[in-house]
C-alpha cells in the first residue's frame, strides 16, 4: 500500500505530506490537526488537485479573486500554524509573567494552562498536552520556572514530530531579552 492510498471508505490513511490523517469523531477530517494539504486531499478526496497554501504577506502576485475587500481570503489555521501561534503565545506570557508572582497569580497561571490544554483546538495534541501536565506539573513558582517548565513541554512535542531539542537555557533570548549581536 502506498501512503496516499485511500481505505475501503475512500478515506485516505495518509496525505500528500506522509503524514496519517487525523479525523474528528464525527469521522471528517479535522482541520486543526492536520497540514492544510493534508485536510485538502482528505476533503476533496484524492481524486481533486490540492491548491497551495495562502499565507498573508508571503504572495504579493495574489490573483484578486483570492481577496474578499481588502483581506486576502486566508484559510483557518492547520496544525502548524496554530502550533506555531500558540507556542508564540505561551512562550510571551511566561515572559510577561512576574518574577514574584502572588499565591493568586499562581494560581491563575496553573488554572490558564489547565484550560488551554482542554481547550486546544487539534483534539490529539490536546490528549497528549493534558497528560503530559498531569505527569509534568506546571511550574509557576518564577517567571524563569514557568519558561523552563513551557520549554520543557515544547520539547517533549518536539521530540514526539522528530524534531531538535531547543536548550532550555536560552528560552529567555528567544522569547524575552533577544539575542547579542
Ligand atoms: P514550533 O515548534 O512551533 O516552534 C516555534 C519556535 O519556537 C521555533 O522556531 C523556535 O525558535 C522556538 N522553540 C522551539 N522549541 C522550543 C522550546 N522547547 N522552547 C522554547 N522555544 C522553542 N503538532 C503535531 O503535529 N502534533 C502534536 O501532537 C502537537 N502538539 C502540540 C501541543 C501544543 C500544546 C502546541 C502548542 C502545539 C502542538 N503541535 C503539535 C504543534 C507543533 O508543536 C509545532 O508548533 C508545529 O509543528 C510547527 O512547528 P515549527 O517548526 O513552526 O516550530
Amino acid at each position: 500500500k502506498t501512503k496516499t492510498e485511500v481505505n475501503s471508505d475512500a478515506k485516505p490513511n495518509f496525505g500528500v505530506t506522509g503524514r496519517k490523517i487525523v479525523y474528528d469523531k464525527d469521522g471528517k477530517p479535522c482541520r486543526t490537526c492536520n497540514t492544510l494539504q493534508d485536510f485538502q486531499f482528505a476533503t476533496a478526496g484524492a481524486k481533486k488537485q490540492v491548491k497551495t497554501p495562502v499565507v498573508s504577506g508571503m504572495n504579493p502576485e495574489q490573483p484578486v479573486n483570492t481577496k474578499i475587500g481588502s483581506y486576502a481570503k486566508e484559510d483557518p489555521p492547520d496544525v502548524t500554524v496554530l502550533g506555531r501561534s500558540s507556542w508564540t503565545l505561551l512562550h510571551s506570557i511566561a515572559a510577561t509573567y512576574p518574577e514574584e508572582p502572588t499565591n493568586k497569580q499562581q494560581k491563575d497561571m496553573k488554572q490558564f494552562i489547565n484550560l488551554f490544554a482542554g481547550f486546544y483546538p487539534c483534539w490529539f495534541c490536546a490528549d497528549d498536552f493534558q497528560k503530559y501536565i498531569t505527569t509534568n506539573e506546571p511550574k509557576v513558582e518564577t517567571q524563569d520556572s514557568l519558561g523552563r517548565w513551557l520549554c520543557d513541554a515544547h520539547n517533549d512535542v518536539n521530540k514526539k514530530l522528530g524534531k531538535p531539542k531547543f536548550n532550555c537555557d536560552l528560552w529567555k533570548q528567544r522569547w524575552k531579552d533577544g539575542w547579542d549581536e
